[in-house]
């Protein structure tokens, strides 16, 4: 392992003694797109939005550990895309 590698290793190493190092919360399982190689084209789940309050709870106990790295942005799912349908949703 070289020098570079090795600080970081330590730097991370230290980083998840105190607190998680992230997380990634998946607040929408929706994507309009059907990219070639991702699996919402063969993986169907329900499509389903997070409610406000559960994604707060979340945070909060989140940040009661320590918080860090905060991801919103699913591998599977477009995060800009619950915003959409919820515009969507107002107009009814
Ligand atoms: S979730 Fe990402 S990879 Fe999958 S279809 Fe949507 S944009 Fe493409």
């Amino acid at each position: 392992m070289g020098i570079l590698e090795e600080i970081a290793y330590l730097h991370i190493h230290n980083i998840v003694k105190l607190r998680p190092l992230d997380i990634n919360i998946e607040t929408i399982n929706v994507c309009p797109l059907q990219c070639i190689f991702c699996c919402n084209r063969i993986y169907k789940r329900e499509y389903t939005i997070m409610e406000n309050k559960l994604f707060e709870n979340i945070v909060r106990q989140y940040f009661q550990l320590g918080g860090g790295g905060l991801g919103i942005s699913s591998m599977q799912s477009d995060f800009f895309f619950g915003s959409y349908i919820n515009r969507q949703n107002e107009n009814y």
